[in-house]
């Protein structure tokens, strides 16, 4: 029997109040793979945590589809506005999208940190001869100066660090609510770096009461390691259960009913969603509690301990007014050391608060504001990110490139004239170079200095000269002269260039967000997890049941994100090299997409031309109909050299490109 979504009839109710068994069978009935039905998809009756992925989720519309084809509109109505009242679920799902969006910033965020931090750590080595006797400490200024920023930065980044690992994990919590909490979360805040810095503090400040605390403190602190009591801890549930309790209580509807809409409410991914905002507050709580601790602390070192700089100026005796030169006693000297070793916990400290604040406010931001779109991937701005008016977090770390701005020209210019100096420049140099061979200029250098097969004066060298600092395999075309760095080989986007970089979910906003005319997929290693050029079905798939080809398509990971776009989105393609084109369409069918549009590209051709024979195709579709055609399209592919080919960037206009990558979420 095939029901219409819209109205169940009244025999079926009839039938459904005598048993909850034939409620079911009908229910289930309404749900296949196969395009004809109903509804596309597994059964919410069968949701289990192994097989939960396999669900459509996240938007509150698929629990209201699925509540109206099995109770009708009448019951839908009423029960979603009850549970969206009581649980603000759509708030939930902002702020989940908000929690995304974030995470996105935040390692936008960690990677320019972790650059500035590699260039302050060669500063602080190269010019370590700075606090040496042999110098007369001349140039101490400079040391302390790189040590300060270096120390800060460092914190910060360890902040940034802290904050991205526990928004990624809070962001893929488990969908189903009967699974464990992730470790990560259930040792909040033990196993943050940040927190790390504060317990160590502590044992530090000499203070008995904080000796005794950090002695207690330790117990957890050690090596971060989780233990197998983290690996059982409940799930963040209490929101979701408050909810169904209130709705078996009072949503007039017979227990089977009840249960089917509590499976849709998990299936959907509306219990995750609560999860998400309950890990969010405590996160925000945590963050908050760990910036106090260490802002005091901070604060309790600077008081109860000597700046480095005072012992120097007060203790060091000048030998020579004009060259700046110091002499300092062996008690100096351990005065200074002792200091010098406070300052570093105090500067960890100092770095640390501000950028754990500015997370706990952002992360505040996104709760407080679950319909406004704080950090949405947009399509104009120079990367992926929107980074909203009074977001700190990248100036903060900013004020660190002055100090490199001070010195690493110069540290630069020795380094590439090195034979040709001597003296105090000359053992600079020689901390430098160690037996790390650069592939480009054949010097030696310690490995800090060297990134993949490149020195840092050879990496100057080619981003001067507009080429990949990497590769030198790598075409000038693939340099983005704006970000003044590889597409294919480093994490740059350039709007300018025309190529972004994302996620599925990345593509799935920036589809919405512009209305997109068409969307060109690419299949391998982006849709489906194949290698390139294999078949995503066995042989034989021509000969398999229905069942058994439905099997099959399981065992083939696919990108949920992307195939909701080719279901949903009515002039979404595959242009792939993959010549198995009928098992593509079979697979995508058995995925749930009604017509799947296959165009294969032969090998050395480039994608462009077949993107734009089906652009121009559906701009005079569109105009015999009336359509407008004038919204941007998109294209996705995994290789940046697909992206990056004249007849593609010819299109920048119309099609806007996508560099597919999972790690950029
Ligand atoms: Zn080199
Ligand atoms: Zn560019
Ligand atoms: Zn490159």
């Amino acid at each position: 029997m095939r029901v219409s979504a819209r109205d169940p009839g009244a025999a079926a109710a009839a039938a459904d109040a005598a048993s909850p068994e034939s409620f079911r069978r009908r229910v289930r009935a309404m749900y296949a793979l196969t395009p004809d039905a109903t509804i596309q998809g597994l059964c919410p009756l069968d949701v289990n945590a192994r097989n939960i992925d396999s669900y459509e989720q996240g938007r509150w519309e698929l629990v209201r589809r699925d509540v109206a084809a099995a109770l009708g509109d009448a019951v839908a109505r009423r029960a979603c506005a009850f549970l969206d009242d009581v649980g603000a679920i759509q708030d939930a799902f902002g702020i989940r999208t908000n929690a995304v969006n974030f995470k996105k910033v935040l390692l936008r965020a960690l990677y320019e940190t972790e650059a500035l931090e590699l260039r302050l750590r060669r500063l602080l080595t190269y010019y370590r001869g700075d606090m040496h006797k042999d110098g007369g400490y001349r140039d101490a200024a400079r040391f302390r100066e790189t040590c300060a920023a270096h120390g800060r930065c460092r914190g910060a980044m360890k902040a940034i660090c802290d904050a991205r690992v526990f928004l990624k994990q809070i962001c893929c919590v488990p969908r189903h609510p009967e699974c464990y909490r992730p470790k990560r979360l259930a040792t909040m805040p033990r196993t943050m770096i940040t927190r790390g810095f504060v317990v160590r503090a502590r044992a530090k400040t000499g203070r008995d009461a904080d000796a005794d605390r950090a002695a207690r403190d330790e117990d957890d602190v050690v090596g971060y390691a989780f233990t197998p009591r983290d690996e059982t801890q409940p799930s963040l549930t209490n929101d979701f259960d408050r909810l169904v309790t209130r709705a078996r209580e009072e949503l007039r509807v017979r227990t089977h009913e009840m249960d089917f809409i509590v499976a849709s409410l998990v299936a959907r991914g509306v219990a995750k969603a609560l999860v998400v905002r309950e890990e969010l507050r405590a996160f925000s709580k945590t963050c908050g509690d760990v910036a106090r601790d260490a802002e005091k602390l901070a604060s309790r070192v600077r008081r109860d301990h000597d700046d480095p700089d005072i012992v120097m100026r007060e203790r060091f005796t000048v030998v020579d007014e004009e060259t700046g030169e110091l002499h300092a006693s062996s008690e100096a000297l351990e005065a200074f050391r002792v200091a010098a070793e406070m300052d570093s916990v105090a500067l960890a400290l100092e770095g640390s608060a501000p950028a754990l604040a500015e997370t706990k406010r952002w992360i505040d931001e996104a709760l407080a504001n679950p319909r406004t779109r704080l950090f949405a991937a947009g399509d104009d701005a120079h990367t992926t990110s929107f980074v909203p008016d009074g977001f700190a977090l990248v100036k903060m770390v900013s004020e660190y490139a002055e100090t490199i701005e001070r010195y690493e020209p110069g540290a630069l210019v020795e380094l590439a004239r090195a034979g040709r100096v001597d003296g105090a420049a000359a053992a600079r140099v020689t901390r430098a170079e160690g037996t790390k061979r650069c592939g480009r200029c054949d010097r030696s250098y310690s490995k800090l200095w060297i990134v993949g097969s490149t020195c840092v004066l050879c990496e100057q060298a080619a981003r001067d000269a507009g080429r990949c600092p990497i590769s030198p395999a790598c075409p000038p075309g693939f340099f983005c002269p704006h970000a003044r760095a590889c597409l294919r080989c480093e994490r740059a986007a350039c709007d300018a260039c025309g190529v972004s970089r994302g996620d599925a979910e990345d593509v799935a906003q920036l589809v919405e967000t512009t209305n997109a005319f068409c969307v060109f997929l690419d299949f391998d290693r982006t849709i489906c997890a194949t290698k390139a050029g294999a078949s995503p079905l066995p042989k034989n798939f021509l000969d398999l049941t229905p069942e058994a080809l439905a099997a099959a398509a399981r065992r083939r990971a696919v990108d949920e994100d992307f195939v909701s776009l080719l279901r949903s989105h009515g002039r979404a393609y595959v242009v792939t090299r993959n010549s198995n084109v009928d098992a593509i369409e079979t697979y995508l069918r058995a995925h749930g997409v009604a017509r799947p549009k296959v165009r294969r590209v032969m090998p050395g051709e480039s994608k462009g031309p077949t993107i734009r024979r089906a652009l121009d195709g559906e701009v005079d579709a569109a105009a015999r109909r009336g359509e407008d055609a004038r919204a941007p399209s998109v294209f996705v592919d995994d290789d940046v050299r697909e992206l990056l080919r004249d007849d593609v960037r010819e299109m920048r206009e119309r099609v806007k490109c996508v560099l597919f990558s999972r790690a950029a979420s």
